[in-house]
């Protein structure tokens, strides 16, 4: 059989990233990205990109733990190699703060974060309605350098972009041998999933260098993360709404919150809102489908539904989709020798 043809749907973190995975996982694909929107149009040139994963509640986490584990593990060799500026990955240490003692003292992922141990009692004294921390250090991807960065090695290595919107994977069928649908909050209309949903998220990025460290109230909703050129604070959490306009009462809510955090903040300057839809599932869907008409079959991989730890486990949930492709052009080779004989 000829180079098998994959296109990947989708050019946000997961997009690129599952892309990059096929390149490494099957030299001879030829890979094309179908794209509606490409950097700075995508849900993570919102996000702050921090390694800090949320708990899918119907992945084993075992498994959420070793797709956190890669990713950590690719970022950090780019963190500490010549590449990290123009990648905009960076180490970042901080604080996650409780008003009162969590029941889960160890996160499944602390011991893939650097460090991760209780604060003593002098750091708890920056918190004063706080009573229980824990400080580490993490990664943090900056956007858009990060998916321009996987853009830049993509083209590389061959393989082309076009922006597209797709309106049905089949429409693909004549054109490619296998579809990777990577299209985040845009599965819910391209494949109809209704187990997908928007969690909206608010976020400001403002310019405040000398905050250094993060600081994340322990309920997830307010946080600080500094990052190369900007701070992005945090945040909101609005299931099923799909308005991407910033509310203005929420950016005095989100800021207020911050300033409690760190009244440094208050002299923060260049305050720009933003709002992005969180692709949420209860769990990733990372599988294979074939979809077929008329005799004809077309193998599709979905990697979606990454909800609010599309940059934390981006890396392993690729490499998961690149082994699937393998495993569906393993599939047509076999079906291509039989189809000879
Ligand atoms: P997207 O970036 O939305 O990409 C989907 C792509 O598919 C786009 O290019 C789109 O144009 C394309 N597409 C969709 N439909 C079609 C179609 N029909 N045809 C063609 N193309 C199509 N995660 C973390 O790990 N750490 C964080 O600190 C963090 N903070 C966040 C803060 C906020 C406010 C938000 C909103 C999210 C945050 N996240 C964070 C989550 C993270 O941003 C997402 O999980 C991740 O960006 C999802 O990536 P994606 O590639 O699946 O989706």
């Amino acid at each position: 059989m000829a180079a098998p043809k994959v296109a990947v749907v989708g050019a946000g973190v997961i997009g690129l990233s599952t892309a990059l995975c096929i390149v490494e996982t099957c030299p001879s694909c030829s890979v094309t990205i179908l794209s509606d929107q490409f950097s700075p149009n995508t849900t993570g040139d919102v996000a702050a990109g921090m390694l800090i994963p949320h708990t899918y509640p119907d992945t084993p986490i075992h498994v959420q733990k070793q797709w956190f584990k890669e990713t950590f593990t690719y970022l950090f060799a780019i963190s500490n190699s010549a590449e990290a500026s123009e990648a905009g990955i960076h180490l970042v240490s901080g604080w996650q703060v409780f008003k009162s003692t969590p029941k889960e003292k160890l996160p499944f992922w602390s011991d893939v974060v650097l460090g991760f141990r209780p604060m003593s009692e002098a750091e708890l004294q920056k918190f004063p309605q706080h009573q229980f921390g824990q400080a580490f250090t993490t990664l943090k991807c900056e956007c858009p350098p990060y998916l321009l960065w996987l853009e830049k090695r993509l083209k590389a290595t061959g393989v082309q972009m076009y922006t597209r919107k797709v309106a049905d994977l089949w429409d693909l069928h004549s054109e490619y041998d296998i579809i990777v649908n990577c299209a985040g909050i845009g599965a819910h209309q391209l494949v109809g999933d209704k187990k997908l949903f928007p969690v909206r998220g608010q976020v400001l990025k403002v310019h405040a260098p000398w905050v250094k460290n993060f600081i994340r109230d322990g309920d997830g909703l307010t946080y600080i993360y500094p990052g190369i050129h900007s701070i992005t604070l945090g945040g909101t959490r609005e299931k099923e709404s799909w308005s991407l306009s910033p509310d203005p009462g929420t950016t005095k809510d989100i800021f207020d919150r911050c300033c409690s955090l760190e009244p440094s903040l208050q002299k923060a300057q260049d305050i720009k809102a933003k709002v992005g839809l969180r692709p949420s599932r209860h769990c990733v869907r990372l599988q294979r489908e074939v979809l077929s008409q008329g005799g004809v079959k077309l193998p599709v991989v979905h990697n979606y539904g990454h909800g609010a730890s599309g940059f934390s486990v981006h890396r392993g949930t690729a490499r998961e989709a690149a082994r699937l492709v393998a495993e569906c052009i393993a599939a047509l080779q076999g079906s291509s020798s039989r189809a000879k004989l």
